[in-house]
This record gives C-alpha cells, structure tokens and sequence, in this order.
C-alpha cells in the first residue's frame, strides 16, 4: 500500500489522473509516466522516494502489497538462511526496479518465477527482471539469501537492523534497519501486510509482528508463524528470538496480548508489563479505537542498543521498561504506526505525540500533571539560553531525529496547543487525527489543517513560533 509520493506531488496527481482515465475508459492501452495513450511506456524505477533524511531509502514504480519472509535462524552460528517473497504492484512500466537489501548474499532472485538479473550497490538491490512489467499488474518476487544479516548503524550512532544477543537476536529497524534482514520498500509511505515464517532452535522463541497462527516442533527446531494483518511499514517489522517467558492474555475487550519477556527480567519488568491493558484502555479513551487486532511487547536484553522502539502489535525494550516508557511506546501505535509520517523531517509526529502521551498517562496515573510536566526543567524550565532551543521542531537533522527537541518540544507543542484552542477542540483532534489517517501518512501541514479545522482557529503564528522556529516561544 502506498499513500504519498514524496517530492513529486505533481507527478503522482497525474499519475493517478492515467490511473482513473483509464479505468473509466478500459479500450485504451497501459499508459507509461511520459507516454501517449496507446503506447504503453517502460522505464526503471526511482533508487528512491526522495526523502533528504535517507536519500537512499525506498524505491519508486511499485506499491508493495505483502511481504511473506521465511527464515531459519540459529543463535549459536548467528546464520540465517531466508525466502524472502514480495507481492507489488507496479505503478508505471518497469524494465527495472530496486528493492533496498543490506543483507547476506543472494543465491537466487526471481520475478514471476522466472530467474532474474541483479546487481548491488550499498543497500540498493537492482532487479533486471526477464520481461518488463506492465503498470497496475501485480508481480512476486522471490528472493533467497543466506549469511549474517549485518547490524546497521545509523546517522546519531545508535545501531540497529539485526543486533546478536546472547540468545537469539534483537530487531529493531528505525529508521534504516529492516533491509538488513529482508529486501523490501524501505519507506514508511509504502505499507503492506507481512508473514514471517521464523525456525529457530527447539526452546527457543521468535516473537513477531500480529498475531501467532501456529508454533510446531519438529525434529529439534520450533517454526512460528506470525501474521500481521493491519498495513504496517518496514520499519515497524520485527522478529526477535531468544528465551522469552511468555504470557498470553486478553483486555477485558477482548483484545488478545502477547508478551515475550527475558527470563532474567521479568520481575524487573513486571510492573510495566501488568500496566498494559490499563495503558491501552487509557489511550483508546482519549485517541480511539485502539488500531490493531493484537497488542504485547518484547522485552529483551540488548544493551547495546539502549532504546525502545514501537514496533508494530509488540513494542521492544533493549531493557526492563517502566511504566512511562511502556506508555509511550504503546502510544505509537495510534501516533507512528497507525499514523505515519510521510517524511522522516516529522518524526515530531511520532514522537512529540508518544511523548505527550506518557505525560497524560503519568497524570492519569496520580504522577505530576501534564501543566508541571510542561512547566518542568526537562521542557519549557530550560533556560532560554539553552541549546535545546536551537533546533527546529520540524528540521531536527537526521542525527538529532531521536534527540530532545522532537520528543519534548513536540509534546510542548501539543501541551501548548491544547491550552490555546481548549480541551474540547484539542481531545477531538487527537482522535480525529488517529481516525482520518488510520493505516497512512500524514504530514505536518495535515496536522495544522486539522488543528485549524478543529478548532476554527488560525493558528499559523502559534505552529510557527512552535515548529518552525528556533528560541524559546515567550508569547503564542
Ligand atoms: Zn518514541
């Protein structure tokens, strides 16, 4: 599923323009991009969907539907040996297309069953499939490789991509860590459905993304099947194995939880663990419905990755979590899973709304307001000299995509917001932006649409002095 093209508004309107034209006139012939009614054109696919964050990252000309990755992994070796199939749809004529890989060598590339050529160039994957493929025709590729998917490293030196453990292997893949284990669309405007085929050593578990469909033993080594039914982006995608105490259970709506805890902290975590039906109970009140059929969280010894990351169903801790980071990783569901950014430049979108979510959480909870929490030295208490105030909420840089300002001056941002448009126009927000985005991408200037509509405001001074600008805003 794609929604959004980046840096070529103008191209994909008119590319959706041939789409609807031609449906309303089906006599007529595939059309290319540049090409006549009639004559069908082909050309490669773009190396990238043109965000400056990742210039690299994602591909153009198709429109992944479903990811169906088979693996075998075995902690003791650290080899991995992978069928990796990819169901797209090509959204022009392509003679060839990338797809991003940074993973172990490739024995065998195939599209629609016919061997195909490739080349790589860092994590470009280019295909040179046997016949070209058609606009609006769906294609498969199969993709089977073998080795050691590397750990990824990324722009502010944090690692992720797939990080060995002591017992299995750690999976985080944000912003730039899901090709090192599967070839794909690595962007969050294009979203899919996934199965993930995992065997690994009897005794030992692999926990991924939605629902678990079946676990069998044979011959010494257990495969999981795991089905993520709901769009998800690559980089929400995990499976991460080791020895896990498991605990399966349901809200009292119904909504089944998995947990996946290391044995050796699960008395440190069980705190944060026993909060999750309350938190998602919370959060649906105040954003929702809550956005997936299955809820949990994989909590595991890593490290040296030192962060949490919200996963698609099952958030992952690198560490014992405590309730507020359990908060605020559950609260990416409704705000970076459901609702994607469309450009990385947003992250704010993510994580100043998961942000401000632990702080109504810790007020919910009987911890300190979200005005003291606003008002405190972490947030608009810094001093105005500080350096935290001279970066741009909406431009933090890839490196500092994951510092302070995102995270705390976005929350303020929304703290802010709420107190000038009111409780009632900012509460009706959230959930409308949760509702009128489900499953997509949104951007910064949708929110401000929204925020404007909600509450039949102009609000461009305030979302500038917020956003947009450096310093500390005194007056908005
Ligand atoms: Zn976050």
């Amino acid at each position: 599923m794609r929604s959004g093209l980046l840096g070529a508004a103008a191209t994909s309107a008119a590319l959706c323009g041939l789409l609807i034209a031609q449906a309303a006139q089906p006599a007529l012939a595939s059309t290319g991009k540049h090409g006549k009614p009639g004559k069908p054109t082909y050309s490669a696919g773009a190396p990238s969907v043109g965000d400056p964050y990742f210039p690299d990252a994602g591909n153009g000309g198709y429109d992944v539907k479903h990811y169906d990755i088979s693996f075998t992994y075995d902690p003791a070796t650290r080899h991995m040996d992978a069928t990796t199939t990819v169901t797209a749809v090509a959204t022009q004529g392509l003679t060839t297309f990338d797809l991003d890989f940074r993973g172990p060598e490739i024995s065998y590339l195939s599209v629609n069953g016919h061997r195909a050529e490739f080349q790589r160039s860092g994590q470009e994957l280019v295909v040179t499939p046997r016949h070209k493929l058609a606009e609006g025709h769906r294609f498969t590729v199969v993709v089977k490789y073998a080795g050691t998917p590397p750990v990824v490293t990324d722009p502010d030196g944090s690692i992720e991509g797939w990080v060995p453990t002591d017992d299995g292997a750690f999976v985080p893949g944000e912003p730039q860590g899901a090709p090192a284990w599967f070839p794909g669309n690595d962007h969050p405007t294009d979203k899919a459905t996934f199965t993930f085929h995992t065997t690994v050593p009897e005794g030992v578990t692999a926990v991924g993304n939605g629902r678990l469909l079946s676990q069998k033993t044979k011959k010494g080594w257990t495969t999981f099947l795991w089905n993520s039914t709901e769009p998800m982006a690559t980089y929400l995608s995990t499976v991460t194995i080791g020895k896990f105490t498991v605990t399966e259970s349901k809200t009292p709506e119904g909504l089944p939880i998995y947990t996946a805890v290391d044995p050796q902290l699960v008395t440190q975590s069980a705190g944060a663990v026993a909060q999750i039906p309350d938190i998602v109970d919370y959060f649906s009140s105040l954003f929702g419905p809550y956005p997936f059929n299955t809820a949990g969280a994989i909590i595991d010894r890593a490290p040296d990755v030192g962060y949490a990351l919200e996963s698609q169903t099952k958030p992952i801790f690198s560490s014992a979590p405590g309730v507020s980071t359990m908060a605020h990783e559950l609260a990416h569901q409704w705000y970076g899973d459901s609702v994607s950014v469309t450009r990385w430049s947003d992250i704010w979108l993510n994580e100043g709304f998961a942000t401000y979510a632990q702080w109504l959480y810790t007020e919910h909870n009987g911890g300190a307001t979200a005005d003291q929490t606003f008002n405190s030295a972490s947030n608009y208490g810094r001093a105005a000299t500080s350096s935290f105030w001279q970066v741009v909420a909406t431009d933090p840089g890839p490196e500092d995509m994951f510092g302070n300002v995102p995270y705390n001056r976005g929350a303020m941002t929304l703290h802010a917001l709420r107190g000038k448009i009111g409780d009632t126009a900012f509460f009706a927000l959230l959930k409308q932006w949760a509702t009128s985005h489900r499953y997509g991408n949104a951007t910064t200037a949708d929110f401000i649409a929204a925020a404007e509509k909600a509450s039949g405001k102009d609000l461009t001074n305030f979302f500038d002095v917020w956003l947009f600008q450096k310093g500390k805003p005194a007056t908005w």
